[in-house]
């Protein structure tokens, strides 16, 4: 059989412990037999990084801009214990949130669907996609504990040294907290930009929840900038394509999103996001069944699997116990950018081959084959059969085979 050529090269970040395992299997036995692929090749395993000063998170970030589309391992984010196991010069910083940075991207996550795998949410047919947006708020806070009565006050300082804003937050009577949060135009711009790329490259509706009618400043602005940039860049493609943009209040998005059949895409502010993309994960089944891709507002890709590094599987992997870890967010993140490739580049068999491939993984899952973290949530039947990382993915292999036939 002759390969399928991918056209232009792909941005391959790897990673770390038992997902870097499954990384190569899953090059081994459902790419690299079939596609003849250009890699730009970075290894951001940990001790890479530290060998490099993390230079090389930034060069597989650059090269992403270079390419356009990237596919990338789950990789250890170090703390003190990294620190010791690997002999690290620093506590590197995570190398998802530098490559963010650099591309100045959002994350999108959305849930892989199988028809023995139930959503709790009775009436969600359809994969409901999150958005979150990955700057400030309460993740870059200035909080301080009041010890005893007094004053709390928010100023503004222009930069030429001008006070411009003076306000209370309030006069404590007694002990209390105080906490300020700030964000920027040029960041709520990117993140709106973001999800209206994907909203409609995806070719489903946006929901934007804020709580504007109580931050009237604040959530306001963001509601105001979403608002000038579908108008500006969005209204009349949406309305072509037949998609609609709502924005309502969050606490009413949560209460609609119970009663939907999916299908749409959800931007939540960073703390929304947070919480609600765990609640998501979590009804959908799996953290193994999502995926997760990064979009910046200039049309950058890149895609991942939304779980870690699976660190416990890969000590029982070491010790050469069989492990049961699931390749399905992998075997996606690489399917995922194939598309986006193949649709770039104009190849519709690149497409296609991404299709087939997602097809047989999902078909592994539906005939009952699957790993262990599925068979406590997949729904019971006599067919359902545990089986190994190896095995799964030699299962995939064996339905790919037949359909490329
Ligand atoms: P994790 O790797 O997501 O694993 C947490 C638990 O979830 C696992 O122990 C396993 O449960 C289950 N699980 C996750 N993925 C699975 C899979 N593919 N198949 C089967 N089970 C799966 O999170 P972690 O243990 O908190 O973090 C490990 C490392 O990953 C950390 O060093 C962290 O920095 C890194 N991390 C990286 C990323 C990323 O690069 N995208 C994201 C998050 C964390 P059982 O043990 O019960 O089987
Ligand atoms: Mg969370």
């Amino acid at each position: 059989m002759n390969k399928i050529e991918v056209k232009t090269p792909i941005v391959e970040i790897d990673g770390d412990e038992m997902t870097r395992v499954m990384w190569q299997m899953v090059k081994d036995q459902l790419l690299l037999p079939y596609l003849k692929m250009n890699l730009a090749y970075y290894d951001l395993q940990l001790k890479k990084r530290d060998e490099t000063n993390d230079k090389i998170t930034l060069e597989a970030a650059e090269a992403i801009k270079k390419f356009g589309v990237g596919v990338k391992c789950a990789t250890i984010t170090p703390n003190k214990d990294r620190v010791k196991e690997y002999n690290l010069k620093q506590e590197w910083s995570s190398p998802n949130g530098t490559i963010r940075a650099a591309l100045d991207g959002t994350v999108f996550r959305a849930p892989i669907l199988v028809n023995n795998i139930l959503p709790s949410v009775r009436t969600w047919k359809k994969p409901i996609h999150i958005g979150r947006h990955a700057y400030g708020d309460v993740y870059k806070n200035c909080e301080y504990r009041v010890p005893e009565a007094g004053k709390a006050e928010m100023v503004f300082t222009s930069s030429a040294g001008q006070e411009l804003w003076r306000g209370t937050i309030q006069d404590f009577k007694g002990p209390g907290i105080i906490q300020g949060i700030h964000n920027t135009d040029k960041s709520i711009s990117s993140f709106a930009k973001a999800c209206f790329t994907y909203a409609y490259d995806q070719k489903i509706n946006l929901w934007f929840g804020a709580k504007d009618t109580i931050s009237k400043t604040y959530d306001a602005q963001f509601k105001k900038i979403f608002e000038q940039e579908y108008v500006a860049n969005w209204k009349t493609k949406f309305t072509e394509a037949g998609l609609e943009y709502f924005f309502t209040l969050i606490d009413d998005a949560v209460a609609r999103i119970m009663k939907t059949d999916g299908g749409l895409l959800w931007a939540c502010k960073n703390y929304d996001g947070d919480v609600m993309s765990d609640m998501l994960g979590s009804a959908y089944g799996s953290l193994a069944m999502m995926t997760s891709v990064l979009v910046s507002p200039q049309g950058y890709y890149e895609f991942e699997a939304s779980h870690g590094t699976v660190q416990k599987h890969y000590y029982n992997y070491l010790k050469g116990e069989k492990t049961s870890s699931n390749s399905m967010a992998l075997i996606f993140a690489w399917t995922g950018c194939l598309r986006k490739r193949g649709e770039l580049d104009q190849t519709p068999e690149v497409v296609e081959f991404a299709k087939k491939l997602e097809e047989s993984a999902l078909e592994t899952v539906e005939s009952g084959i699957m790993t262990g973290d599925l068979m406590l949530v997949a729904t019971p039947d006599p067919k359902n059969k545990k089986v190994s990382t190896e095995d799964f993915i030699a299962e995939v292999a064996k339905r790919l085979q037949d359909k490329l036939k």
